[in-house]
C-alpha cells in the first residue's frame, strides 16, 4: 500500500491545497476526503509523482466530516459521476457524519434540477448521487483490496478517523481532531500514522505529539499543519504534496 498527498494544507493556507490523500493497494484507489478542486488537485499530484491517475479510478471516497476543507470538492465530483461518468459515487463514512451530509451540506446546490427551461424542477436525493456506505465503530467495511474501520474524534463537528488496511499493512489516519491519547492507542498500531497538527483546539498541537513514544513519532507523518509551521525544523516528518509514501 502507497498514498499521494493531493494537498497538505490547512483550511487557510495560501501554500497548499487543504488536505487529502489518494490511496492505492494493487492498482486500486481510494480517495480520502475530497476538498475542491479535486480534480485538479488529482491531476497535480499523479504528474508531480510520474503517473497517470484521474478521479473515475476511485473505488469510493472515504469522508472524516463536513467542514468545508474536506468535504467541498464532493458536489462536483458526485456531479461529475453523475453526468461525465454515469454512475454513482461510492461514498463511506460514519452515519454521525452521513447525517447532516444531504440535509446541511449538499442539497442546497444539488436537490432540484431542471430537466429543460420552463419544465418543472425534478427532486433528486442523496441516492441519486451516491452509493453511500455507512460505517460503524465497531464494524469493518471492505471495498476492493481495502479494509476501513474508523473511530469519532473530539472535533467540533462529527468526525472520524480511520484505519486502511491492504495486504498486513495499515495505514492510521487521525482526521481533525484535538490531542487525544486515546486515539493515538487506536492508531498506534498502524504502520505509518498520518496525524494533523492544525495547531489550537479543535486542533492537534505539535508540541503534544512531540511528548509520544519515539516508536509512534518515527511512523508518524504530520499533515494539516498551519503555512507558519517550519517542516524542515520539524522532528516528526511532514508530508510532502505530489510525493508518493509507502506504507
Ligand atoms: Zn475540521
Amino acid at each position: 500500500m502507497r498514498f499521494l498527498p493531493l494537498g497538505v494544507g490547512d483550511a487557510f493556507s495560501a501554500k497548499h491545497y487543504s488536505s487529502s490523500l489518494a490511496v492505492e493497494a494493487d492498482g486500486q484507489w481510494l480517495l480520502i476526503d475530497c476538498p475542491h478542486p479535486v480534480r485538479k488537485m488529482v491531476r497535480e499530484a499523479a504528474a508531480s509523482a510520474g503517473i497517470a491517475l484521474d478521479v473515475a479510478q476511485f473505488l469510493g471516497v472515504v469522508l472524516t466530516h463536513l467542514h468545508g476543507d474536506h468535504v467541498s470538492g464532493l458536489e462536483t465530483l458526485a456531479f461529475y459521476y453523475r453526468y461525465a461518468i454515469r454512475t454513482k459515487l461510492t461514498l463511506f463514512t460514519h452515519p454521525a457524519v452521513a447525517a447532516d451530509l444531504w440535509s446541511k451540506h449538499l442539497a442546497g446546490s444539488m436537490e432540484y434540477s431542471l430537466p429543460a427551461i420552463g419544465a418543472a424542477p425534478v427532486q433528486r436525493m442523496l441516492e441519486d448521487f451516491f452509493d453511500l456506505r455507512l460505517l460503524d465503530e465497531n464494524q469493518t467495511a471492505a471495498i476492493g483490496p481495502f479494509t476501513l474501520s474508523c473511530k469519532q474524534t473530539l472535533h467540533s463537528v462529527p468526525t472520524v478517523a480511520y484505519r486502511v488496511q491492504a495486504g498486513g499493512r495499515t495505514l492510521g489516519l487521525s482526521a481533525d481532531t484535538p490531542f487525544d491519547p486515546e486515539l493515538i492507542a487506536w492508531l498506534k498500531d498502524a504502520d505509518v500514522i498520518v496525524h494533523e497538527a492544525g495547531g489550537a483546539y479543535p486542533h492537534t498541537e505539535y508540541d503534544k505529539l512531540l511528548q509520544l513514544a519515539d516508536d509512534v513519532k518515527k511512523k508518524m507523518r504530520l499533515i494539516h499543519c498551519p503555512d507558519a509551521f517550519d517542516a524542515e525544523a520539524s522532528s516528526i516528518k511532514v508530508l510532502s504534496q505530489g510525493c508518493f509514501y509507502q506504507v
